[in-house]
């Protein structure tokens, strides 16, 4: 089928009263921006719905890309079609064939935006369904659950006749939830986690600890990486790179070592609140996930959380495993994640850390260092680079990639 246009329903959004408008223009911003690459496209948000006319632009690509902006129900892909019933007749006949697998049955919906147009919905699907049945041998009509359900709507500006709905990504559009920083590592989790609070409508800086030189610059370009393809779901992403190695040597020295994770922790999360407080955000996300290891159980986490009163989001709090994985496949972040570059955290975590710390005995262990001191050169460290949907920083050529292959 040769396609006029993408036709996009929202989600939620239509039920949310008088943030309505907002979510419209956040979501017609959002799409244009994930679409900027298709420079025929025309785009029109309207109070119900988004039409994308392609102008010849290819709409597998168009679609594929739709397909990861948060807020979108779902999308047809649709042919437009002059007033003239012979057309609608035949270009319906046409979807159908192109879809016909024996035993299918169908129906026609008719939507009428037109009512000086001369046919009504009735007569129309009758018209309609009628020249399918007699065109397309073996299909049948059925008005209860058909396997296929042609839309035809009659508007001002033509017909448009659609038989396929793809289901969208779904959420609120990134931007209508206020912004937060994420904590993002190199690992599994932390990416997942930044979908998950996009889908939310939240848009993201991403902070990210590196440890040079335990920690190598592939290390780094990998959380870069791992930026640009949550990009993809909602645009350039800020991502903020602290230094961590002196905070970390310091704890080393001076922290006894079952509580060497905790205090790290800490002074990770008080330096993203710091960041995070500076640039006005709301929040702080993390990838923790309940029991998965020592830092992630409930007195760990109330060891850690204890030195801010921000929110500190954990959208994986109670999946398992596996249920992690499937969407790092699903987002493409997995394979990335799984490269074996050392994170700044597994180089300086003891081989038993305390699952069970105690709160006061965190805070005492912790006057052992120069917090504040630690904390304002850790602040005034951090670079700031702006990171592009699907932007690529790893160097392929190195030995790692080459043993991989
Ligand atoms: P992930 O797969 O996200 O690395 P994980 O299961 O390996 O998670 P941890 O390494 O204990 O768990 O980290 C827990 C969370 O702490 C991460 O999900 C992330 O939000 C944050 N975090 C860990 N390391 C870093 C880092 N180097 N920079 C920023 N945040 C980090
Ligand atoms: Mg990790």
């Amino acid at each position: 089928m040769n396609y006029s246009e993408i036709m996009v329903r929202y989600g939620e959004l239509s039920t949310k009263g008088k943030n309505r408008k907002d979510f419209i223009r956040q979501l017609g911003q959002n799409v244009r921006q994930s679409l900027q690459e298709f420079e025929n496209l025309e785009i029109k948000a309207q109070h119900d719905r988004l039409h994308v006319t392609l102008n010849g632009e290819p709409d597998d690509a168009v679609i594929k890309r739709l397909s990861g902006v948060f807020g979108i129900e779902n999308v047809s892909p649709s042919v437009k079609v002059e007033k003239d019933v012979a057309v609608i007749k035949q270009t319906a006949a046409a979807m159908m064939q192109e879809q016909f697998v024996p035993g299918m049955t169908f129906k026609i919906n008719t939507r009428r935006q037109d009512h000086d147009f001369e046919y009504d919905t009735n007569q129309l699907n009758d018209m309609v369904g009628g020249y399918v049945l007699e065109k397309v041998p073996g299909i049948k009509v059925q008005m209860k659950k058909p396997d296929v359900i042609l839309r035809v709507e009659v508007r001002l500006n033509g017909v448009f006749l659609s038989s396929e709905i793809i289901e969208g990504a779904g959420g609120l559009p990134v931007g209508t939830g206020g912004r937060a920083v994420m904590m993002l590592s190199g690992g599994i989790d932390s990416p997942v986690a930044s979908y998950l609070a996009m889908k939310r409508g939240v848009k993201l800086d991403m902070v990210h600890f590196f440890s040079p030189p335990y920690t190598s610059y592939q290390a780094l370009a990998k959380a870069k990486e791992l930026t640009g393809k949550v990009a993809n779901f909602g645009g350039d992403i800020q991502f903020i790179q602290v230094p961590f190695r002196k905070i970390q040597e310091e704890i080393k020295e001076k922290v006894p070592e079952g509580y060497l994770m905790t205090i790290q922790r800490r002074m990770m999360l008080r330096i993203t609140a710091a960041i995070a407080e500076a640039r006005h955000t709301k929040g702080i996300f993390t990838g923790e996930s309940l029991g998965q290891v020592a830092s992630q159980t409930l007195e760990s986490m109330m060891a850690i959380n204890d030195v801010t009163t921000m929110p500190v989001l954990r959208p994986l709090v109670s999946m398992d495993k596996d249920e992690i994985i499937k969407i790092a496949e699903k987002i493409d972040t997995y394979d990335l994640s799984i490269l074996p570059f050392e994170d700044c955290c597994t180089i300086f975590t003891p081989p038993a850390p305390k699952t069970r710390p105690d709160l006061e005995k965190s805070r005492n262990f912790e006057k052992l260092i120069d917090v504040d001191a630690l904390v304002k050169e850790a602040v005034d460290g951090i670079e700031i680079v702006n990171i592009k949907p699907n932007e690529t920083f790893l160097n392929k050529q190195e030995d790692v990639f080459a043993e991989l292959l």
